[in-house]
């Protein structure tokens, strides 16, 4: 820091950076702000965004608001970054970040397992724009070295990956990517900042989907794109202003709120998710568990040294995955079986492998081969949340007894 004081901790930056307490009425709390128009005593003002500079006032909320300018300033510094921008979703981000950088003829590696809906994106929507596409087991640094490209101008890693928390190394894809002249983009969804912060290994930008920790209460849809001032003043005018998928204050002032709480809600979460997959590895139902946290994870030793924090994503098997799964869509009591992730509730849904892979995935032979070792036939992704985890166990045990 520049006046040499020494960088506060994450607790305190959680929930002080980016806020102030209004100078007009001292509210402590930040103020929200609805209003689309500000009013200029310019009437010269530009409305173009060619024209956006970083000092510029406010004029119209697609281009900034002081709602989401603030939970702006504080992803950045809870994530190490020098900018951000948020978007209405996490795929609005996404988007967003690659219809920035690639353009025809530009070739993009991406984790052959990701959330679903960038599988999709990435396959059928970029190659549609002529971007050349290249699927690949990133965890593998010899298939990533392969596909590398002298047209390579950016590679998206999810870590740990949706649904079978496999993990790439940040850092040996970092600098292979950039000897190759490319870009690395992160999708961060699942470590968020308290476990991993992807800039300081090295990738130059990173993507959340807000609508899991970082609210994490499940009642807003955001993303977050984060990466360098110059790039992200230019991702700002590109995308944000000309696309418009920009997320709404209400949105911004309920995930600054979850912000506050994000590293205790970390640190509980991880501890219940311990306690939940120890007592499922140890279930006599259960035939596998993939935790990061486990010493049991193919690939622990890479966790220990990339996660600050293990999050509370897991899956698990058992011998019939879709009568199991019938099972707890009706019995389950405190765990709610529904999709997505990162709330106070657990939330668990069962995935088949068969229809990820037709639907989103579509590994060849070999990758369909290696996921399969990897997790397995059918894995249910349990979203660990905030409850006592002796309640997670009880119901989970209840569900599961007779299957
Ligand atoms: C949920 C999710 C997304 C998409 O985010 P939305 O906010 O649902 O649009 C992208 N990546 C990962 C890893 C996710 O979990």
């Amino acid at each position: 820091m520049s006046d040499g004081r020494k960088q506060r901790g994450m607790r305190t930056r959680a929930i002080h950076a980016g806020e102030q307490p209004d100078p007009v009425t001292g509210a402590s709390a930040p103020n929200l702000v609805m209003s689309t128009s500000f009013v200029t005593e310019n009437p010269e003002a530009s409305f173009s965004a060619l024209e956006l500079t970083e000092d510029a006032p406010y004029a119209y909320t697609r281009w900034g608001n002081p709602t989401t300018n603030q939970l702006e300033a504080k992803l950045a510094d809870i994530e190490g970054a020098e900018a951000a921008i948020v978007f209405a979703s996490g795929m609005a981000a996404t988007i967003a970040l690659l219809l920035h950088r690639l353009r025809a003829g530009d070739h993009l590696i991406v984790s052959d397992i990701a959330y679903a809906g960038v599988s999709e994106l990435v396959r059928d929507t970029l190659t549609k724009l002529s971007v050349d596409v290249t699927c690949a087991d990133l965890s593998d640094l010899d298939e990533f070295r392969r596909a590398l490209r002298p047209e390579t101008k950016l590679v998206l890693v999810e870590t740990p990956a949706n649904p079978i928390l496999r993990l790439t190394d940040i850092r040996a894809v970092a600098d292979l990517a950039h000897k190759a002249g490319a870009e690395l983009v992160v999708d961060s969804t699942f470590a968020t900042p308290i476990a991993t912060r992807p800039i300081e290994h090295g990738a130059d930008y990173v993507l959340h989907s807000l609508t899991k920790y970082l609210c994490g209460h499940g009642d807003a849809l955001g993303g977050a794109v984060l990466g360098r001032v110059d790039r992200m003043l230019t991702l700002r005018r590109d995308t944000a202003i000309h696309l418009g998928g920009v997320l709404s204050p209400f949105n911004a002032w309920l995930i600054m709120r979850g912000i506050a709480t994000l590293p205790i809600r970390m640190a509980a979460h991880a501890d219940s998710a311990m306690k939940v997959s120890r007592f499922l590895e140890a279930h006599p139902r259960v035939t596998r568990v993939i935790y990061p946290g486990l010493p049991s994870h193919p690939q622990h030793a890479l966790a220990k040294r990339q996660m600050d924090n293990y999050s509370a994503m897991l899956t698990f098997q058992v011998a019939d995955g879709p009568s199991a799964a019938k099972r707890m869509a009706e019995r389950l009591e405190v765990i709610h079986y529904a999709v997505s992730l990162g709330h106070h509730r657990s939330l668990v849904f069962y995935l088949p492998t068969a229809e990820l892979q037709k639907a989103s995935f579509r590994l060849d032979d070999e990758h369909l081969e290696r996921y399969r070792t990897y997790a397995g036939d059918g894995v249910f992704r349990l979203s660990v949340g905030l409850e006592d985890a002796d309640d997670l166990c009880a119901d989970l045990d209840q569900a599961l007894a007779d299957v």
